[in-house]
């Protein structure tokens, strides 16, 4: 059992004066394929050591009481009353998820919850799957339901999509149920169908938050979203068997450029030019062809840069300086975008020696402290719970 499984425990049964039962669910760092999950395309990303916990017990009195260690409140309601209104705050997260499992048709009584965990908060490593998807666990472990990894993953968007009221694919929630330690995942987003691929013992992989994170960011992302479906739209119309940007070619993108806006034109192009690039690292992948990866997430950065105009200097700096170290395969920016985090592929015997450099070529052009950390692929919530069991 972890160290935040043990204190979850313990701070619940202080709390509510029961003993819970603990599930666990991790965070996530996308290595490449950015933007492309809500046009059924291809992703690859990783569980990392990080993680959620989320401690339930029975109660009485129909109510659902969640408690959060991050932010030490609490939070309660009678289940019979939850309507998909969500207040603005972090208990939208779990009470989405609760939401949306009654939607699926699940059965819940009244409980306590306490959630803590040690992931990043919004810092674009996914806190906010890693939440839905310890809750998804623990209220289907209260419940005595099990659902396959899809549904879970499905509805835990679903809260995060229809409650919570954030857009997102469904890469995160289904990265952070289905991984496996030592893997990372290529998820075809139309179909779901998956691969775990081994990553080689002679990388690590680094996170490094450029820890800025630009103003427009909400808006930013909505017209985004709105740019690519848009330029889709176009596409599905004009061209035969579109039905997906996933489905659309350079050429067909080509053929209706005069048919969009100039904005749709690039965010289109990011995203075909992205899916061939996510199949080309597979195969570097499964050749243990490092460079080849690496120069693919170079490519992704820049094209996440110039045509989906969705990055920032200081992350563009970060990944500038990585590339000047011999021991980087690969830096690009990962998450939304508009600042957030770099991840970076590197030789593990020099990851160490890689982060002192990146952080202080990063404080002398920027005068920021960036939080960086070197990552394993780790468990999902499904491997965590087969393995650890439940408290
Ligand atoms: P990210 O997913 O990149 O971390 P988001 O803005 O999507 O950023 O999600 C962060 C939000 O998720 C937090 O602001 C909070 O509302 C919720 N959240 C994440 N972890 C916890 C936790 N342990 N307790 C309560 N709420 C949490
Ligand atoms: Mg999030």
């Amino acid at each position: 059992m972890t160290v935040e499984k043990e204190q979850a425990l313990r701070v619940h049964q202080q709390r509510f004066g029961r003993e819970g039962r603990g599930f666990a669910a991790p965070a996530r760092v996308n290595l490449i394929g950015e933007h492309t999950d809500y046009t059924g395309g291809f992703v690859m990303p990783m569980a990392i050591d990080f993680e959620t916990v989320a401690v339930v017990s029975a109660r009485e009195d129909g109510r659902a009481v969640f408690y959060s260690a991050n932010y030490d409140e609490e939070v309660g309601f009678e289940i019979a009353s939850l309507t998909r209104k969500p207040v603005g705050g972090w208990c939208d997260y779990p009470a989405g998820v609760l939401w949306s499992l009654r939607e699926e048709g699940v059965v819940v009584g009244g409980f306590s919850m306490s959630l803590a965990g040690d992931v990043p908060l919004g810092a674009g490593l996914s806190s906010s799957a890693s939440v839905e998807v310890a809750t998804a666990m623990a209220l289907l472990g209260h419940a005595g339901m099990e659902l396959p990894l899809e549904k879970i993953a499905t509805l835990c968007r679903r809260a995060e999509n229809e409650y919570v009221g954030a857009k997102s694919g469904i890469m995160d929630q289904f990265v952070v149920v289905g991984s496996v330690a030592n893997r990372v995942m290529l998820l075809d987003c139309r179909s779901l169908e998956y691969g775990l691929l081994p990553l080689p013992d002679e990388v690590r992989v680094v996170i490094c938050n450029s820890m800025v994170k630009h103003a427009v960011a909400t808006g930013e992302y909505g017209d985004r979203s709105a740019e690519v479906e848009a330029g889709q739209a176009v596409l599905r119309r004009e061209r035969t068997g579109v039905e997906l940007l996933r489905d659309a070619t350079l050429d067909d993108l080509e053929a209706c450029r005069d048919m969009m806006s100039a904005a749709s034109f690039k965010r289109c192009r990011h995203i075909i030019t992205e899916n061939a690039r996510v199949l080309e690292a597979r195969e570097a992948l499964l050749r243990g062809d490092m460079a080849r990866f690496g120069t693919l997430m170079v490519e992704a950065h820049s094209s996440f840069r110039d045509d989906f105009a969705a990055s920032c200097e200081e992350v563009d700096e970060l990944v500038v300086i990585a590339m000047q170290q011999a021991e980087c395969f690969g830096a690009r920016i990962t998450g939304g975008g508009f600042g957030g985090c770099t991840v970076n592929v590197v030789r593990a015997e020099a990851a160490e020696k890689f982060v002192a450099t990146l952080r202080r070529g990063y404080a002398a052009k920027t005068g920021i402290e960036a939080d960086c950390f070197v990552c394993t692929p780790s468990d999902g919530a499904f491997a965590l719970a087969a393995k650890g069991g439940v408290a």
